[in-house]
């Protein structure tokens, strides 16, 4: 089967990116989200994202045209029907991809493989609601998408040896690099990842040193682009301890307890970049 036409389901910031480098790849996209208004705001990120690569001269006019010739959007989940791939990136709950993906498996022709972007939850728990687990997949981008050449392949207990093949070489025409991972939580970035960063923010908490002292230590010690802290709030701390609870729980071992710290600053609303304030504020 060549993947010609694919739904992104969810036009958030990993949506909207994902749509976009399928588009700019030569594939027909349809985005899709809630609201009208939310697709929108995705289109408009897209759009943006293409002017400013014009504008760096990485991009011609015409390529833009092109690319967003390829995409439509949408709020009616029935149009699912006509696609070869559904992409699903909305929020990182269970029950809304579990309840998604038992529409999906309805709607979309017998053929399509349903992927998901999920940064933890299992794919084999989110396959077993649909009547064809051999046919999802894990398809880990990695933010910001149309930037980094990561994409995480996680196989489910049942994804079929085909299905990975297809999902590999179609990670390769978007000029991404497919990596091969089976389905345990945090797969393998962010098992990896989220731990370190916890470990950052028990050094805070233990009053080791200073925000800025970490991240000055990872940075020039060990040539980090950027520090645990500064990364964290980036990620967002809310998705941050909602990684670390999926890894302690999916692992039952307390090596990977979230940090109080954590837990206090999600509290407190605290969530990094996005609200303003977490390890560090910002305007
Ligand atoms: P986001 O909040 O920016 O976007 C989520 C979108 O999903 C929203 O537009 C929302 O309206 C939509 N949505 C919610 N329920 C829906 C439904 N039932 N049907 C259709 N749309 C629905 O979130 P995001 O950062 O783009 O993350 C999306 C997914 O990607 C999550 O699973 C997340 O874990 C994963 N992910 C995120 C990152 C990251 O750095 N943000 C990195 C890799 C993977």
């Amino acid at each position: 089967m060549t993947i010609q036409k694919i739904m992104v389901v969810g036009a958030g910031q990993m949506g909207a990116g994902i749509a976009q480098v399928c588009a700019m790849s030569g594939i027909e996209v349809v985005l899709h989200d809630i609201k009208e208004e939310i697709v929108e705001k995705g289109m408009l990120a897209i759009d943006k994202q293409l002017q400013r690569q014009v504008e760096k001269g990485k991009l011609t006019k015409e390529l833009k045209e092109e690319t967003l010739s390829r995409l439509s959007s949408s709020t009616e989940l029935q149009k699912a029907s006509t696609v070869d791939l559904v992409i699903e990136a909305v929020i990182e709950k269970m029950d809304v991809k579990t309840s998604l993906f038992q529409e999906l498996d309805k709607i979309a022709p017998e053929h399509a493989i349903l992927a998901s972007n999920t940064s933890s939850l299992p794919i084999t728990e989110i396959a077993a609601a649909t009547s064809r687990p051999e046919k999802v997949i894990g398809m880990h981008f990695m933010n910001p998408v149309p930037v980094m050449k990561l994409v995480e392949v996680i196989r489910g207990l049942a994804t079929s040896d085909e299905v990975y093949e297809e999902i590999k070489a179609l990670t390769k025409k978007i000029n991404k690099v497919p990596v091969e991972v089976n389905d345990f939580p945090g797969f393998v970035s962010n098992r990896i990842l989220m731990p370190m960063i916890n470990e950052a923010i028990y050094t805070v908490y233990e009053g080791v040193a200073e925000p800025e002292a970490i991240d000055e230590v990872m940075k020039l010690g060990m040539n980090h682009p950027m520090g645990p802290l500064t990364l964290a709030d980036f990620i967002g701390l809310d998705t941050c301890l909602f990684i670390m609870e999926t890894l302690h729980e999916g692992f039952g071992d307390d090596k990977y307890r979230p940090c109080p710290l954590l837990r206090k600053y999600v509290k407190a609303g605290w969530l990094g970049k996005k609200s303003g304030r977490g390890f560090y504020r910002y305007e």
